[in-house]
């Protein structure tokens, strides 16, 4: 489950993580009560306003802007609400912003010059465990500093049982080449950043920049935080945190349904029942010439009920020519689920205007094939698999 900055925000400020302070508004009459509140808070007199969507380079496509009076505040709040922001990280549509932060400007001068860094957490998949990673080149593209100056970006593994230890924390600060009130500043930020990875269940914390302030604090202007979504039963507070208007909305019905869908680009709407014969029919879509448009695993039970709504999901998807279904009658028999995938076919009229091709295998396969044809819908009927490619691999041509 990804999170919006000003949510991602308050999840570290919980944790102790200094952060850029802000307030969250709808409209523009709410971004200025924001903006009085900040002035309050914290004594600044600028803010920059952020829209807040699931997609980072805002501020390259206007969506991070500084306002230096409270007259700014209600005018770029008033453009930035309802606009359709265009970041490289969106859609070609770009996505329509429905909240804006509204910030204290951090960039203040001082005794020193403002300087941004970059710092993540994440999952090294190859290693199995947490690590750091920074650079002294913050605020800009991370993907860019990679190409352009790997040298400039460091990594910092953690071993899951020890946790964060006080000497690592101090190898970051001290590559990011800080000293001083700042050097310790920093040893805080990244020791209750790690704790509040830790503590979140988070499968990333990205915060871009991190900002070493004119007077040494060291605090998040930025968080892209995603939340690993087999942890959320730990952690109901975060469950009001998902914004279903970033999901996509097939997507979110069919986990309503408890059934697993996956929205993909190609043609094949493939119905199966586990994870591996997903993986295995997505394989076999592919070797037959097309390609998968979804992974749908219907789970256990492929009543006529769910297959109904499977077929109704899957058909939502303009992209869809052919449907696939492969499924594996093991506890459930293959006739009982030929006959769900015939009853929801009838009750599903003429909606279904795409072939459709069978294949049931396993416990009274034969029968389920025979049940099939003998139904006379314009239903394929296979047992083997590569039988299946073939018949997709027709229908397609
Ligand atoms: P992103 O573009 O989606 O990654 O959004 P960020 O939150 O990282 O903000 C983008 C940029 O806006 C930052 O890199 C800063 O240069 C700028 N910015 C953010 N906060 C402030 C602020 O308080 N004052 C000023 N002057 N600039 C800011
Ligand atoms: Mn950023």
């Amino acid at each position: 489950m990804n999170l919006h900055e000003y949510q991602g925000k308050s999840i570290l400020e919980n944790y102790g993580v200094a952060i850029q302070k802000g307030i969250v508004a709808n409209n523009s009459n709410d971004a200025l009560e924001a903006a009085e509140k900040l002035t309050d808070l914290t004594g600044t007199k600028w803010f920059v306003i952020k829209a807040q969507i699931h997609a980072g380079g805002r501020g390259k496509g206007g969506g991070v802007k500084l306002a230096k009076s409270l007259k700014e505040v209600k005018e770029i709040s008033e453009s930035i609400i309802g606009m359709q922001l265009i970041t490289p990280q969106t859609p070609s549509e770009g996505k329509k912003v429905n909240k804006i932060l509204i910030a204290e400007d951090v960039y203040y001068p001082g005794n020193s010059e403002p300087k941004e860094f970059y710092v993540s957490i994440l999952l090294n998949r190859s290693t199995g465990k947490n690590m750091i990673m920074y650079s002294t080149e913050g605020g800009m593209d991370i993907e860019m500093v990679a190409e352009k100056t790997p040298h400039l970006i460091f990594n910092e593994e953690i071993d899951s049982a020890l946790g964060l230890l006080p000497f690592q924390a101090r190898k970051v600060a001290f590559n990011l080449g800080l000293e001083g009130a700042a050097f310790k500043s920093m040893i805080k930020f990244i020791t209750s950043l790690y704790r509040a990875y830790v503590g979140s269940d988070a499968s990333l914390f990205e915060i871009n920049p991190v900002l070493k302030t004119s007077d040494d604090k060291i605090i998040a202007v930025d968080a892209k935080v995603s939340i690993d979504d087999n942890s959320l039963f730990r952690h109901p507070d975060f469950k009001n945190l998902r914004d279903l208007a970033e999901e996509n909305p097939v997507e979110v019905e069919a986990s309503e349904a408890g059934l697993s869908y996956v929205d993909l680009d190609g043609n094949v709407g493939c119905m199966v029942n586990g994870a591996g014969l997903a993986m295995a029919t997505m394989d076999l879509i592919k070797q037959s010439g097309g390609s998968p448009a979804n992974f749908l695993d219907v789970g256990g039970t492929a009543d006529a009920e769910r297959v109904e709504l499977a077929f109704r999901l899957i058909l939502k998807d303009p992209k869809v020519k052919a449907i696939l279904v492969n499924i594996f009658g093991g506890i459930v028999r293959c006739d009982r689920v030929a006959q769900g995938i015939i009853d929801a076919y009838k009750n599903m009229g003429d909606t279904i205007k795409v072939p459709i091709i069978v294949r049931l295998q396993g416990t009274n396969a034969e029968q389920a094939k025979i049940l099939i044809q003998k139904s006379k819908l314009d239903v394929i009927a296979a047992t083997a698999f590569e039988e299946a490619a073939i018949k997709v691999q027709e229908v397609l041509r």
